[in-house]
């Protein structure tokens, strides 16, 4: 088995660079988008090769041996490792600033891993309240079939109401820098303090803002997920996710809390993943070695390749996403049919000044807005937008847009959904790449029609 990313693959795939002078740490983030996780040798292929194949080729026993021993590193199936994954996961950990990545078949897997690697039943979860809804089923009704507890909180509790969160048996906190598709924006020192100060590590899922716009390990974080299905993809081809590790949190000062990374693996000979990987490479490897291994939610390495090509661009595109976000919200707010926008680049928007110190360079394309005439008002506007279209789906080039209460939602009462904080008459639109006049003049004649 590879040990995974960092410890010694990454070591060879960040570091060389135009002969080996320079290492790709050095590099800043849009060359990293471009060049980081694979650096071809002489003659080798220039873009990344899609390795289309299950199995690799061993001369001895003995040195397959090796491998299942985690002695040495190769690959041996890819239901655990593929290099064309490897090299994708690299550049997602080199742009977060962590040590070690993988990639997983979809940001569900993702989120799924990153807690399932340390919690077992009997633990518990401290969860922001506003989070995607996929990721709060997955942790209040899956996970709790499972025997792991979770509290929710408000993203915008005081230290106190955090803290009094916790319990002797809690093992993760959970956030999303921009969530999705509240907007609410995460104080991520405030959560990462509380994580620290009870020994827990805090997972950050940072699909929105994309490390270009945010990168969570530098205000805390300890482990950072992806929906890389997103803006990372970025033109709706691949369904992805991805983990990264800091490399920073101490299992081993809390080894009572994690038995599953400080003490020895039986299911793999013994292993203690903290003691022979360290801080840097525990985490990913055990995910690695034994979740994947039993749960298979690998990548396909066509997909690989495919958000790869989306990474060759982000740096270029989320700026984009972000004008044509910002332009769209204030053209909403101005408009006498539009009730409230959230867009924590608006000054008036509750999340401004947390945006500011978080997300300097904006945070990401997703308005969303709510319309006066409610439910029926809703439904008039989408259905005379011309370049939106209505999607369960965001963050790509091309914009869309969604009402809950007529789609994801409908089940749901009018009153219901106020209740949940979603207004019959919002509407999230994810802008796109398109030029921002022809995007607001397509809302325009839309908003006209109600
Ligand atoms: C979409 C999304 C997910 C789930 O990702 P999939 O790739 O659809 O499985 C998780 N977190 C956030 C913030 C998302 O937007």
């Amino acid at each position: 088995m590879k040990n995974q990313g960092v410890r010694k693959e990454n070591k060879i795939q960040y570091q060389v660079y135009q002969g080996g002078s320079n290492k790709m740490s050095d590099y800043k983030i849009n060359t990293k988008c471009v060049q980081a996780g694979y650096t071809p040798k002489n003659g080798e292929p220039r873009q990344i090769p899609i390795i289309q194949s299950t199995t690799f080729r061993y001369e001895t026993s003995e040195a397959m041996g090796k491998l299942f021993d985690l002695e040495e590193s190769g690959y041996f199936y890819t239901r655990l490792q593929n290099p064309t994954n490897d090299y994708v996961a690299a550049k997602i950990a080199a742009l977060e600033g962590g040590t070690a990545g993988m990639l997983t078949s979809s940001g569900q897997a993702a989120n799924f891993f990153a807690l399932f690697n340390i919690c077992e039943c009997g633990s518990h979860i401290v969860s922001s309240s506003s989070i995607y809804g996929g990721t709060f089923n997955l942790i209040s009704v899956t996970m709790a079939k499972m025997g792991i507890d979770v509290t929710f909180v408000s993203p915008d509790c005081s230290e106190d109401e955090l803290n009094d969160a916790f319990r002797e048996n809690t093992r993760a906190v959970f956030g999303e820098t921009i969530a999705n598709p509240a907007l609410t924006v995460l104080d991520i020192e405030k959560f990462a303090k509380a994580a620290h100060a009870h020994g827990a590590p805090l997972i950050i899922d940072n699909t929105f803002p994309t490390p270009v716009n945010c990168r969570p390990i530098e205000w805390g974080a300890d482990i950072v997920t992806h929906s890389t299905t997103k803006y990372m993809d970025g033109h709706g081809a691949a369904v992805g996710g991805a983990i990264v590790d800091a490399g920073k949190f101490d299992w081993m000062a809390y080894a009572d809390k994690f038995p599953g990374l400080c003490t020895p693996d039986e299911s793999y000979h013994g292993i203690t993943y903290a003691q022979r990987f360290g801080k840097e490479g525990a985490f990913i490897t055990k995910c690695t070695a034994q979740l994947m291994r039993d749960l298979g939610c690998i990548q396909s390495p066509q997909n690989a390749y495919l958000l790869n090509l989306g990474l060759e661009s982000l740096h270029v595109r989320m700026p984009r996403h972000v004008e044509n976000g910002q332009a769209v919200a204030e053209f909403l707010q101005g408009h006498e049919k539009v009730e409230f926008v959230n867009y924590s680049g608006l000054p008036t928007d509750q999340y401004y000044e947390t945006a500011k110190k978080y997300l300097p360079d904006g945070g990401c394309g997703v308005v969303s807005f709510g319309l006066k005439g409610g439910r029926s008002a809703a439904e008039t506007f989408m259905k005379h937008l011309k370049l939106a279209a209505i999607e369960t789906h965001v963050a790509d080039a091309r914009t869309c847009c969604l009402n809950p209460a007529t789609s994801t939602h409908r089940q749901m009462t009018d009153e219901q959904l106020a209740a949940a904080g979603i207004p019959a008459g919002l509407v999230r639109i994810s802008c796109g790449l398109e030029d921002k006049e022809d995007l607001i003049a397509d809302l325009a004649q839309a908003l006209d029609r109600i």
